[in-house]
């Protein structure tokens, strides 16, 4: 099967008949042309091709439905397994050879191969691979990859959007505006409704201009760039913003880019995140910045269901975010959300669960209220070694997986830890670093806790670190014992051993001064409690 613009065809078939079905199929547009509900037409050149694979005679023909922009523009057709290709053959009287294994003709699913000489009973999947490289071993054949790329119009009939800078002049065409004269901007113009034409060319005044070239009066091109233009680049100029001379300046952006973490939901991959790419790759081909790619990670996030069902209106299953933010606040909203699961997964909405989110904020709010006026400080309690646990994995979750979800299950296993232990030492710190942890997904709430606590401002002050030296919680006391005398207390991991306890126990600098020189006896060890040397 081969395109109406294909060079081969005249060569091919000459003939009145076929030179007036080319004329024909030129004038209709790729899209009409390959719409699904089109009738095909097309016409049989009279010649045949060899199939490289079984050596058979294939005819050829000429057909509308096939693009020239589609691969070479000569295809080999499936008539048993692509609906286009049965309905051609159909009516043209070719055979119809299924080589899948399946459902009724036309079968465009998987299965296993028939009527294929070698490749029958192979996978259809595998047997693509197969085919190509079994073609390459032959000599007839190799795999390539075909892009396509789609024109984009990058002018709009609009004013909003950054005017481009030509004028248009009557002797010397289009000229650009020269670089001293840089940036063209817009005209402030009374009304900005759409009237069939650009709204910029009602600013007579504006349009009006000369000819950078020849002085001639010239006019202003009216139409504006699609904003896309602009998100394509933006974020280079946000890394030179004050520069006065140019764009930016080569030096400083390849300083700042790329962007460490480009965060979307997935219908960027396919605009914005390629338009950006390709700009990038343009201005590293002229020399303007030093990098081919402008986001160094990208993430993506899932999609919210309800009750497992992708929400639709149709469906009248939405969920109108401003409805929970009213009844619950947009912290909870917002917390609730990030809290249903990895970001990154698709998850399923549920009413009961933004309650329970509501709940949790309000408990730190209240724990607050009753916090006593200062810490007493001193030794170390299981309330300040869960607030030490919980920065670490507050900052490890949020910094390096993104996993909102068990960040914010540290925190509500911090404030459960505070209710249980109002009276601690180290409370007032214990809320403080609550409301530091919960501001990235709390905001409102962390900032307010914040400054009850302190009176400062959460986003002015630094991320809270851990101390290392707490963050080994399962440690337990030995009370270390000369002939039954205290001599010292060790913190002990709490699953060491036996053997492991009395070691430990005998590095102490304390015992080693009572026991040296000394015969020791034997030694008593009551594991989890004391370790006693009993010397003469
Ligand atoms: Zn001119």
């Amino acid at each position: 099967m081969i395109a109406p613009e294909h060079p081969d065809v005249l060569k091919l078939n000459d003939s009145q008949e076929v030179r007036e079905y080319i004329a024909r199929a030129k004038r209709e547009s790729a899209a009409e042309r390959g719409a699904e509900d089109k009738e095909k037409t097309g016409i049989p050149l009279g010649r045949t091709v060899t199939n490289p694979v079984n050596g058979e005679q294939i005819p050829v023909l000429v057909a509308d439905y096939v693009l020239m922009e589609y691969g070479t523009g000569a295809i080999m057709a499936v008539p048993a397994h692509d609906e286009r290709d049965f309905e051609f053959a159909g009516k043209f009287g070719l055979e119809i050879r299924r080589v899948i294994e399946g459902e009724e003709l036309p079968y465009t699913g998987d299965g296993q191969m028939v009527n294929s000489g070698r490749f029958d009973g192979m996978d259809n999947r595998e047997a693509f691979d197969e085919i190509v490289t079994w073609l390459g071993s032959e000599g007839k054949g190799k795999p390539t990859i075909n892009y396509k790329l789609r024109d984009w119009l990058l002018s709009r009939q609009r004013y909003w959007g950054c005017p481009i800078p030509v004028v248009h002049c009557e002797s010397c065409g289009i000229v650009a505006v020269p670089e001293d004269q840089l940036p063209v901007e817009l005209p402030d113009v009374e009304d900005y409704a759409p009237k069939g034409k650009s709204p910029l060319a009602a600013a007579e005044d504006w349009v009006a201009t000369e000819c950078p070239k020849c002085r001639a009066a010239a006019r202003r091109e009216t139409d504006t760039m699609d904003t896309f233009v602009d998100s394509s680049w933006y974020f280079l100029r946000y890394c030179d913003p004050h520069n006065e001379d140019a764009a930016w300046d080569r030096a400083v952006v390849d300083g700042w880019m790329p962007v460490d973490q480009y965060i979307g939901g997935i219908e960027h991959a396919i605009l914005h995140l390629m338009y950006a790419r390709f700009f990038m790759k343009a201005l590293a081909d002229l020399g303007h910045i030093g990098f081919q790619e402008p986001f160094a990670r990208l993430f993506t996030q899932g999609m919210i269901t309800r009750d497992g069902d992708k929400m639709s209106k149709s469906k009248g299953n939405t969920v109108s975010p401003s409805e929970y933010v009213e009844r619950y606040g947009a912290d909870a909203t917002r917390a609730y959300i990030l809290f249903i699961g990895h970001p990154v997964d698709d998850a399923d909405w549920s009413d009961q669960g933004i309650t329970g989110v509501a709940n949790f904020l309000s408990r730190l709010y209240r724990a607050a209220g009753d916090a006593p006026a200062e810490d007493a400080g001193g030794e170390p309690t299981p309330l300040l070694r869960k607030t030490h646990w919980a920065i670490d994995k507050v900052t490890r979750d949020l910094g390096e997986r993104f996993a909102t979800h068990t960040a914010i299950a540290a925190v509500m296993e911090l404030v459960n830890e505070i209710h249980r232990n109002r009276d601690d030492p180290h409370a007032r710190f214990a809320i403080t670093t609550a409301a530091s942890l919960v501001f990235p997904v709390a905001p409102h709430l962390g900032a307010e806790v914040y400054d009850l606590m302190t009176g400062e401002r959460v986003w002015e002050v630094p991320w809270p670190e851990p101390n290392r030296d707490l963050l080994v919680a399962d440690t337990f006391e030995l009370v270390v014992q000369v002939n039954g005398k205290l001599r010292d207390r060790i913190e002990v991991p709490a699953d060491a051993s036996k053997e492991e306890q009395e070691r430990l126990a005998r590095q102490s600098p304390k015992v080693e001064d009572h026991l040296n020189g000394r015969q020791l006896a034997k030694t008593v060890v009551v594991p989890g409690k004391l370790v006693n040397f009993v010397v003469r």
